[in-house]
């Protein structure tokens, strides 16, 4: 037997270990577990090449908990080691590595990415208080047994175990025995290790065998204890996607996200080599009803083992919002989020996802145009948050984001352009893209456009007024307006000579008598020679103002925008009988009553009317018709 001391610099490293490391002890198991598949994947290089002249048979990683014994083993069938190989990799690389990890992040606050540093066998100690290395080399040396309590000292010394492979010994700390919960272990093996490259074996199972033909109704189906392996050692992305069905993906789907009910909408799947390596595969879900709180995120694996869900900075910000998993060993992990951004690779990567969306949109756009238009109002969300983060995907959603008019036609922008320009292009050559956020609530004020053969855009996600600011910018000579806006022949100014049956001066008076009734802090008072089946009375919210109050409500904008009151105009159509008959009535009430009445008529038609307001124009409205 030899003892000795690991070569440290530090007085004691274990105790920083389980310092730095406090919030991610788990990850201990997701390390020895990574080791024992890299021993066995080893072994099977070397088989494969004849280098090592055994049987490869089929190797199982076994996790067994000792919960009287407060032991947890992890046995693998893998290479193995033999004492100086222990030596050499435990003592020596193994500790410089963890010594070396623990001098970079001793002063680092960024424990996030401290739990996806592979810090290796040590993570061992930050929940055992000993640990045991009992390992065979597949070479004919004899066995060796490393010991090591946490201080420097280790002992080491020959044993007898025959059969090839490493078994680790967690004598488990007073402080983890949570870590000899079968519940928190299979917990862990669940999150970490559900696609890993090699079995699994945690426990066993009951299966139930078909009944032999001759057994009688009564007889209990016969029972055999199996291993229970906890892994799907084949996850749908390391396959080819010519190998796959549409029903495999979604089996994968449920697989990944059990508690998922709802099916996504695609998928897409990601498998580049060159200029790295990247798999994948990503699931638009539906998204109306979900913008909140999200559980299910993409999953970033390395090698099939599960680093994190946390993958800002990899995916571009708009995709975080898909699912499914993406497996690279390019992505850089021991480094800050900053640094992360900033690294080409990533950069080359995430600008790869970007362009594989893009381009599957595209196909499912070009292949079946019905269905991209069905499911439009589910992905409508990504694609224009992505029109608007992300320069190179707008130029190719360009040609397939669509524009849903209030009949449910769908156009793309170019179709749109096309089939508005002649009615709709104002005398000053400027095309008007009229639109609504709320087909009920903006009736009226569709229905006036709708008069006019318009055609009546609906925009309702929560940021169209940032991507409609952006195509205003970004193509020429286009102006988009809300229906209620303007008064209609406002919005799309024609050359027609407007008649007013209104004098000058007859206006003027109206005006004044108007504006007495209605309080002027809210609303100014517009007089327009409209049609004379137009209402009277229109409340109206300038363009502008309200788009920059949206802006501002969901980021951007102008600053302070949001502070500003709710200012409307009050637009009096000088050509409506009932307008006339304000001006020509004589007595006071009467007249005040008229210009109330049809301002509450406009209010409720704009959706102001309401509370105390509307039960005043209720009771008001009955006295009248009795
Ligand atoms: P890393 O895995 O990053 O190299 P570790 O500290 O986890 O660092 O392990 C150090 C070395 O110890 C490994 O490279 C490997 O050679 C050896 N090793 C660890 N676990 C096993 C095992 N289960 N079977 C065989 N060799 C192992």
């Amino acid at each position: 037997m030899t003892t000795g001391n690991i070569n440290v610099s530090v007085e004691n490293i274990f105790p920083l270990i389980k310092k730095f490391l406090y919030s991610d002890h788990e990850i201990f198991l997701r390390e020895l577990i990574s080791n024992a598949t890299d021993a066995t994947l080893k072994l099977k290089h070397l088989t494969s090449i004849g280098e090592a002249k055994v049987e490869y048979g089929n190797p199982v990683i076994e996790v067994r908990i000792d919960k009287e014994g407060k032991k947890l083993h992890i046995l693998d069938q893998g290479i193995g080691m033999t004492a100086d190989e222990v030596q050499k990799y435990i003592n020596e690389v193994a500790f410089s590595g963890a010594e070396e990890f623990l001098e970079k992040y001793k002063d680092s606050k960024d424990t996030g990415i401290i739990g996806h540093f592979g810090l290796g066998f040590y993570s061992a100690f930050m929940v055992a208080k000993k640990v045991e290395i009992i390992t065979k080399s597949y070479t004919d040396a004899p066995a060796a047994h490393w010991t090591c309590d946490g201080s420097p000292q280790f002992t080491l010394e020959e044993a007898d175990k025959k059969e090839r492979g490493t078994e680790i010994i967690l004598h488990i700390a007073d402080d983890s025995t949570e870590f000899l919960e079968e519940n928190k272990i299979r917990e862990l093996l669940v999150k970490y290790n559900k696609f890993m490259p090699v079995p699994i074996k945690f426990g066993t199972r009951t299966e139930t065998l078909p009944k032999p033909e001759d057994a009688k109704e009564e007889d209990p189906a016969p029972t055999k204890e199996v291993d229970n392996i906890i892994n799907n050692t084949e996850p749908a992305w390391t396959k080819q996607p010519s190998d796959l069905t549409d029903e495999d993906y979604k089996n994968f789907y449920r697989e990944l996200y059990p508690m998922q009910f709802e099916e996504p909408l695609f998928h897409i799947h990601l498998n580049v080599d060159y200029p790295f390596n990247l798999t994948g595969i990503l699931f638009f879900p539906k998204l109306t009803n979900e913008l909140s709180i999200q559980k299910d995120k993409i999953q970033l694996y390395q090698n099939q083992v599960f680093v994190t869900d946390n993958v800002e900075g990899i995916v571009p910000e708009f995709l975080t919002m898909l699912r499914g998993v993406i497996d690279s060993p390019d992505i850089p992990l021991n480094v800050s989020r900053s640094y992360l951004q900033a690294d080409g690779n990533v950069k080359k990567i995430s600008n790869y996802i970007t362009r594989k969306v893009a381009d599957k949109l595209s196909s499912l756009f070009k292949d079946n145009r019905e269905d991209f238009e069905k499911k439009w109002n589910d992905i409508k969300i990504v694609i224009e948050y992505g029109m608007l983060s992300e320069e190179k995907f707008f130029e190719k959603a360009d040609k397939f984001a669509l524009y849903p008019t209030v009949d449910d036609k769908f156009y793309t922008f170019e179709e749109l352009q096309e089939k508005l320009k002649d009615n709709q292009t104002d005398k000053d050559g400027k095309l008007v893209v009229l639109y609504t956020n709320n087909k009920e609530e903006q009736h009226s004020y569709i229905e006036e456009a709708r008069t006019k053969g318009y055609e009546v855009l609906l925009l309702d996600s929560p940021i169209v007024a940032h991507l409609i600011q952006k195509l205003e910018t970004e193509k020429e000579n286009i102006s988009f307006v809300r229906v209620d806006a303007e008064p209609i022949d406002n919005i799309i100014k024609k050359d027609e000579e407007k008649i007013s049956k209104l004098s000058d001066e007859e206006k003027d008076k109206l005006k004044g008598i108007i504006s007495e009734s209605v309080p002027q802090e809210k609303y100014t008072v517009q007089m327009e020679a409209m049609d004379s089946n137009a209402a009277p009375f229109l409340i109206t919210q300038p363009e502008f103002m309200r788009r920059m109050k949206e802006m501002n409500a969901t980021g951007g904008g102008m600053f302070g925008m949001s502070n500003m009151p709710e200012m409307y105009n009050l637009v009096v159509n000088t050509n409506n009988e009932l307008v006339s008959q304000i001006l020509n009535t004589k007595t006071k009430a009467k007249q005040e009553r008229l210009i109330k009445q049809s301002l509450d008529l406009a209010r409720l038609s704009q959706g102001l009317l309401k509370g105390e307001e509307l039960t005043n124009f209720i009771r008001r409205s009955f006295e009248m018709i009795k």
